[in-house]
């Protein structure tokens, strides 16, 4: 079985007395498999502070984005370098919540990916389709042309991550079937290769979008899915935890 990376996107939710969750988590991972990587993305006022709380241990810290640009007239928003600077490691880029209500195109994703890695971010790359898309049987089309255009040159040599999230099954409860998500997760393994070639073979493929304690294991369970992308059920350390010891 291979390396499973499991990843909690706060989202807009956190702010400092809410680091007991990632206290409470930190303090219960040390029994968890070692070849099971766990990372948490808070919101950006929070990531210093929770290095803080993470320093030492083995749960990684990430950015829910950054700019594409390294530093300039952007107000209101954070560069790559400044993740860094506060303790970050890896970035979330291209979240259907950014490509929806902030209209970020593919190219704004990949110019963003090449700006991560140019400061040794590790990019966690989302993409997937709209429920109207699903019905009308595009789902395996729209998200392989999400992950040709957002993947930058730059990745072949570079560790990173694809996350398939379907826009309907965020914070819905829904979920695809396994099938579905193996027809997916295969279809944006064939996508990464004719991008960047075989070095695309060892990212791993995440799944996202109603994670819960109760699914966990039998979506980790289905082929290409490398690991899990969660959002509600990340804010609350024993719901995670589920879901991490799940892996
Ligand atoms: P939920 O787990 O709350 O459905 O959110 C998924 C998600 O968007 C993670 O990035």
């Amino acid at each position: 079985q291979s390396v499973k990376l499991i990843v909690g996107n706060w989202k807009m939710h956190g702010v400092a007395a809410d680091l007991v969750e990632a206290r409470a988590l930190i303090e219960s991972v040390h029994d968890v498999r070692a070849d099971c990587r766990i990372a948490l993305c808070p919101p950006a006022t929070l990531t210093d502070r929770m290095r803080q709380v993470l320093a030492g241990g083995r749960i990684e810290l990430g950015g829910q984005d950054c700019h594409q640009a390294p530093s300039g007239a952007c107000t209101g928003s954070v560069s790559a370098e400044m993740l860094v600077d506060a303790g970050a490691t890896l970035v979330i880029l291209g979240h259907s919540e950014r490509r929806g209500a902030f209209g970020e195109t593919n190219e704004e994703v990949s110019a963003k990916v090449e700006a991560a890695i140019a400061v040794g971010l590790e990019p966690i790359v989302c993409v997937g389709e709209t429920l109207e898309q699903r019905e009308a049987g595009q789902a395996a089309a729209i998200v392989s042309a999400q992950v040709e255009g957002s993947l930058a040159d730059g990745l072949s040599e570079r560790p990173f991550a694809v996350a398939y999230e379907p826009v309907w099954a965020i914070g819905t409860g829904l979920t695809p079937s396994l099938e579905q998500i193996a027809e997916v997760h295969a279809a944006v393994r064939s996508a990464m290769i004719r991008r960047l070639g075989q070095a695309a073979r060892r990212a791993p493929i995440l799944y996202g979008g109603s994670v819960k304690p109760d699914n966990a294991a039998e979506i980790l369970g289905v082929s290409e899915v490398g690991g899990a992308l969660v959002g509600g059920a990340s804010l609350k350390a024993e719901d995670f935890l589920k879901i991490i010891r799940a892996a």
